[in-house]
């Protein structure tokens, strides 16, 4: 994989199976009503969504109670209810923020709570060193191996906690440094993420592949390919894909762009889970990769 895929161009993803990773108004940073993803899906040949608000377990962090689980787990089964017959599945999920220090709270909440599908990830947690008021003088006297440290142990510690059916934007740290450090310095160090990359192969936890990172400025999925292509040569069999979309125009956005950096790397499935055991969802024909060994569910 080189880095001459920077920059690709994404598009409005259509005629795809699966899109695993959308936030509705539920989400205090998002103000999409659900049946607004669901009429796109049918719109675009968007088989199946799994809804992932966010839940947060910082009582600091805007999403931190903004909606029960109750609330949500109606909010999803009801509109699954009013489009399975239209032809578009809807999932019951969640992107539960990830963090040492909340990882007991996190465990009992999953203990507690039935998802379909859950999201680990790891965000700018307020007490990081990557919240945008402080992140740049910070990272201003530090190599690149002291800046991705902080994110590095708790992205390492998520992937091998085993809590989540997969690990959201495994390298998101790039959007927190952008600015001091470019896609290609970081894809340069891909080393830097090999314990996170083996934790995931080490645990069965799937890597996502979230599309959200074509719509800022480093300009690339994250992970970033080369991060796949790492991923998939220590073993990786599981993969994800979500647009990660917080607006109505960025539903399933740049997801075939996504799917492709998959193909690319050997996948040939994705793995999905629909409250019960792990499901293999095939790619499209179209994007199969000749010579791709396929991927296990
Ligand atoms: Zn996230
Ligand atoms: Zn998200």
């Amino acid at each position: 994989m080189t880095l001459a895929r920077l920059g690709i161009e994404a598009e409005p993803g259509h005629d795809l199976p699966l899109d695993s990773h959308l936030h509705t108004d539920l989400s205090p940073d998002s103000d999409v009503p659900i049946d607004v993803y669901a009429a796109l899906a049918v719109e675009r040949g968007i088989a199946e969504l799994a809804i992932t608000d966010h839940v947060d377990f910082d009582a600091r962090d805007p999403a931190y109670g903004y909606a029960s689980f109750e609330v949500r787990e109606r909010s999803v089964r009801d509109a699954a209810e009013r489009w399975a017959p239209r032809g578009v599945l809807v999932r019951f999920g969640a992107e539960l923020t990830y963090n040492r220090t909340w990882e007991a709270d996190l465990r009992a909440h999953l203990a507690r709570h039935r998802y379909d599908f859950t999201i680990g990830s790891v965000h700018d947690w307020p007490d990081s060193p990557y919240v945008p008021s402080r992140v740049g003088t910070w990272a201003a006297n530090r190599s690149l191996d002291e800046a991705l440290a902080p994110y590095l142990a708790e992205i390492t510690a998520a992937a091998g906690s085993g809590l989540f059916d997969t690990l959201g934007h495994l390298d998101v740290v790039r959007r927190y440094l952008h600015g001091s450090f470019t896609a290609p310095e970081i894809f340069g160090a891909v080393e830097l993420f090999e314990p996170a990359l083996r934790s995931l192969v080490d645990s069965g936890t799937a890597l996502e592949l979230n599309t959200s990172g074509y719509r800022h400025p480093s300009g690339e999925a994250y992970p970033g390919p080369p991060l796949v292509a790492r991923y998939r040569e220590l073993g990786g069999q599981a993969v994800t894909a979500g647009s990660d979309a917080h607006r109505a125009p960025q539903f399933a956005w740049g997801l075939e762009a996504g799917y492709r950096v998959l193909a690319e790397a050997g996948f040939t499935t994705l793995t999905f889970r629909r409250g019960g055991d792990r499901s293999a969802v095939e790619l499209p024909t179209r994007l199969r990769v000749p010579g791709a060994a396929g991927g296990a569910a």
